[in-house]
């Protein structure tokens, strides 16, 4: 198949203010070669590393160094799940800089009532995302990769409260990766308990720019998802990449 080159020269893509800054410096460009479905995706660590030098909100964060009490249950390391195979390499749960600040900032709110998030899963490479399509092709369960996933963008996040110091989970309206109507945030059919642990978590989560979705109550994207490019860095490419150019 022929693949079509997309011209990506850096300065187009960063703000006004960022903007006169890259055109100082030598002007770099890269070729990204679109992929099969038409979409533009970061795989390679040089083009993530420059990016990262001129918008400094897109680097990705490992959430256990920079939000260090939260609680990770990273599922997809595991074969505990719907598609029954280990997914990631490792447990790790990495976001944008921008919005890894921000959940750091929610869980901060959550601390102060004792409790605490535990995140299921964050970014996600687009490669797994591809292997999840392939094992299950139905975008009920797993994302289209001709649209990918704003995890693939590093902007998703999925996770429940839980009490700080015993890791108990709050009673929310399923477990976890339960893709049912039970799910949706029209839900209403449940107890006061769960409404309220439901309404904590999308009031906490809405006031440090996460939108809910609503078919599922754990899944949450920062609101400025669209900023941020498709990614298929592989975890251990991010753990090795100390500091950006
Ligand atoms: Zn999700």
């Amino acid at each position: 198949m022929k693949h079509a080159l997309l011209k990506l020269t850096l300065g187009l893509v960063l703000s006004a203010p960022v903007l006169a800054h890259a055109a100082a410096q030598a002007a770099e460009s890269y070729s990204i070669v679109l992929n099969q479905y038409g979409l533009a995706v970061v795989s390679d660590v040089k083009v993530y590393q420059h990016m990262v030098k001129h918008d400094a909100k897109k680097e990705m964060l490992d959430l256990s160094s920079t939000i260090p009490d939260i609680k990770l249950q990273i599922v997809y390391a595991t074969d505990q799940h719907f598609v029954k195979q280990k997914m990631y390499s490792q447990p790790k749960a990495y976001l944008r800089k921008v919005a890894a600040e921000a959940l750091k900032k929610a869980q901060a709110e959550l601390k102060s009532k004792g409790l605490s998030f535990k995140v299921w899963d964050a970014y996600r490479p687009y490669a797994v995302t591809e292997r999840m399509w392939a094992l299950v092709k139905d975008d009920r369960y797993v994302a289209d990769p001709s649209h990918g996933s704003k995890h693939n963008r590093g902007c998703a996040v999925d996770l429940t409260i839980v009490n700080a110091k015993t890791g108990a989970e709050l009673k929310m309206p399923t477990p976890y990766l339960d893709f049912t109507p039970k799910a949706y945030h029209a839900n209403t059919k449940l107890s006061k308990e769960v409404l309220a642990n439901r309404a904590l978590l999308r009031r906490t989560m809405e006031k440090y720019g996460f939108l809910a979705y609503n078919e599922e109550w754990w899944h949450y994207n920062y609101a400025e998802w669209g900023n941020y490019e498709l990614m298929n860095l592989s975890f251990e490419q991010l753990q090795t990449l100390k500091q950006p150019l």
